[in-house]
């Protein structure tokens, strides 16, 4: 039995997208750029595609730009957008708790004479919109927040820092990868600038993304060569990946509602159960603005590491802060950032559900884990001590 609990790494490709791509890798294998008509017809393939992806969003369809990902998206916003705008300045402005699509790319602009201000986040890892106003200065050309976190799932006040983007004339980028066909996004209404996403975290093709940029924005090429992409991402397109991730994501947007509904219970289900039959345990994040599909918890006195061993013995997949820092032993930078300590952050897990996870898979990795956690507890000599105190006060 293998019950996958780590959608926030990555989905099944949908069997509806691996169909519609099919025809794409021998018929209708023609470069788009050809002068025949089976290149024409990919051509308006890819703008078909377009238009899927911009409706998603509210959004025109030139302003989807198609990438190989997430990783791509943030680090064309970042980078080309902070070299378009150095001479109104060079100060960005983003949070402790993203990605590290985006951190490492600041850290990059930082070596290359950009100033970035690191904005601190609540418990629930929340970040204060009043905080981001105030970092606000006359040299800062980008704000870039996540729309919704990948380790413990705190969706950001989106709506509120645009609008106070806008009004300061700042440009405003989000790293949607984990909000982007989990929950609605609407780019106009919440005043986005430069928004990126990726195929294969809902259900798309691996190696698929795209970046919206809103009409207006001077953005640059981040891949030089041939004229793809209205001049602006070189390379032969990759059309079955196109094909893969425009119809992934009208299959997320027309299931949204319902998919939401049916994860929320099960997410609630499990994070009851589990804080409930289990002592010493806590979830992270926020308990409402949250993605439906996302649980962290915390268990203290057990070794995290030692935890999801075993559940991968009991063919359970889950994860610990996020799979990119999986093989460092360093606690998630996420989880220091909402104020945990070493210790409790190396003994949180992160499950993340999907649409196929059944209310069966949620009772089997419930008790697997009260057991799992129950049999480490009685191994820490910490536990042991903590618990002859605790009754001693008593
Ligand atoms: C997965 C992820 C990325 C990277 O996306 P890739 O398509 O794997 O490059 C970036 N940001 C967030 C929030 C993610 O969860």
């Amino acid at each position: 039995m293998t019950v996958y609990m780590d959608h926030a790494a990555t989905t099944s490709t949908h069997p509806e997208v691996i169909r519609a791509m099919q025809p794409y890798f021998h018929d209708k294998f023609a470069n788009p750029s050809g002068i025949y008509s089976i290149a024409k017809e990919n051509r308006q393939k890819i703008e078909k595609c377009r238009q899927m992806i911009a409706d998603t969003l509210h959004a025109k369809k030139n302003e989807i730009y198609f990438t190989a990902g997430g990783s791509e998206g943030d680090n064309w916003a970042l980078k080309e957008i902070a070299d378009t705008y150095s001479k109104k300045g060079r100060h960005i402005i983003t949070t402790k708790l993203e990605h590290h699509g985006i951190l490492h790319t600041c850290e990059y602009l930082e070596r290359h004479g950009f100033e970035v201000t690191y904005l601190d986040v609540d418990i629930y890892g929340r970040v204060n919109p009043v905080q981001v106003e105030r970092a606000i200065r006359k040299d800062t050309i980008l704000i870039s927040v996540m729309f919704a976190n990948n380790e413990i799932g705190t969706i950001q006040p989106i709506g509120e820092i645009g609008a106070i983007a806008r009004r300061h004339n700042v440009l405003f980028h989000t790293d949607a990868v984990q909000a982007y066909g989990q929950i609605p996004i609407d780019v106009a209404c919440l005043q986005v600038d430069l928004l990126t996403a990726s195929g294969h975290k809902f259900r798309g093709p691996k190696g698929t993304g795209f970046l919206y940029v809103r009409d207006g924005v001077k953005l640059q090429s981040l891949i030089h060569g041939g004229a793809q992409e209205q001049g602006l991402r070189a390379g032969t397109e990759n059309v079955p990946g196109i094909v893969g991730l425009a119809t992934a994501a009208y299959i997320a947007d027309a299931a949204m509602e319902q998919r939401m509904k049916y994860e929320i219970q099960i997410r609630e289900y499990m994070i009851g159960e589990l804080l409930t039959t289990i002592p010493y345990s806590q979830l992270n994040g926020h308990p409402e603005q949250r993605l439906p599909n996302n649980i962290n918890i915390s268990f203290q006195f057990v070794d995290g590491g030692a935890l999801l061993v075993m559940l991968d013995t009991l063919g359970i997949c889950a994860s610990g802060g996020s799979a990119c820092t999986s093989a460092s032993k360093e606690p998630s930078h996420v989880l220091k950032a909402i104020g945990l300590s070493d210790e409790l952050a190396r003994g949180t897990i992160r499950l993340t559900i999907g649409e196929e996870t059944t209310k069966k898979d949620a009772d089997y990795v419930i008790a697997c884990i009260r057991e799992l956690v129950g049999g480490l507890r009685e191994q820490s000599p910490f536990y042991e001590d903590y618990q002859s105190r605790f009754h001693a006060v008593d």
